[in-house]
């Protein structure tokens, strides 16, 4: 004969699996009992996280206010005749823009810059738009004057926007002919390389291919970039 749950006990158990277990422990709907030890470390991560939200709420709170300093900060860089805006691309070079270019206007603009963050305050959990490296939050626009992109040792047009530079890519004089990573092969190991800037990289000792990156070895220091960046083989001794 096969047992038959309750009607209370199926309800509980759909609840169970509706619900988090950390929700119904705070619900006291599951009680665990802890150990001394056990009981501190759980203290802490409750306190951990209610510190967490604090810093979010903070963050939100204050957001508005940080928007209108940085649209300040791209306007005095702009009446300044910081008109043009270099990109890192992941090595030496950058792409430089106008700063009207619509392709960065979510940098520029800094509500535009902000909007993932307005649009989902307190909704999405966890520190994700402190720190280096979200993707939310479009990054800083590095504005310059005219002078100051021809003063750069590497860059390269945006094709988009097509920027008055006096050129439209421009690489280290008298460096050689430059090369895309992915034409690194097992044949270049002991070979030496040198960043577009002319930074002297050392002597490839092995590399990485990745799916969006590929990381060199090399005696001085390592470089990375994607498949799209560029590197300088230097001649054979
Ligand atoms: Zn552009």
């Amino acid at each position: 004969m096969g047992l038959v749950k309750s009607q209370e006990v199926l309800a509980a158990e759909q609840r169970a699996r509706e619900q988090s277990a950390m929700e119904l422990m705070a619900q006291g709907a599951i009680t665990v009992n802890l150990s001394p030890r056990q009981q501190l470390a759980y203290d802490g991560a409750v306190r951990y996280a209610s510190e967490i939200d604090a810093r979010e709420r903070a963050h939100y709170e204050q957001l508005p206010a940080q928007i209108v300093a940085e649209n300040q900060r791209v306007i005095a860089d702009l009446n300044a005749g910081k008109l043009y805006l270099a990109n890192d691309r992941g090595d030496a070079s950058r792409t430089i823009h106008f700063a009207s270019c619509p392709s960065v206007r979510h940098q520029v603009d800094r509500d535009l810059a902000h909007r993932f963050e307005l649009e989902h305050a307190g909704t999405v959990e966890g520190s994700w738009h402190t720190g280096p490296g979200n993707d939310y939050v479009a990054k800083w626009p590095n504005l310059m004057t005219l002078d100051e992109v021809e003063q750069l040792r590497a860059y390269r047009a945006c094709q988009r926007c097509n920027p008055d530079t006096k050129e439209r890519q421009k690489y280290v004089a008298s460096s050689p002919k430059p090369s895309k990573l992915t034409s690194v092969t097992p044949e270049h190991i002991g070979r030496e390389y040198q960043t577009l800037a002319g930074e002297y990289l050392g002597v490839l000792e092995s590399y990485v291919v990745n799916r969006d990156l590929i990381v060199l070895h090399c005696s001085e220091r390592d470089y990375r970039g994607t498949h799209d960046s560029l590197i300088t083989l230097l001649p054979k001794q």
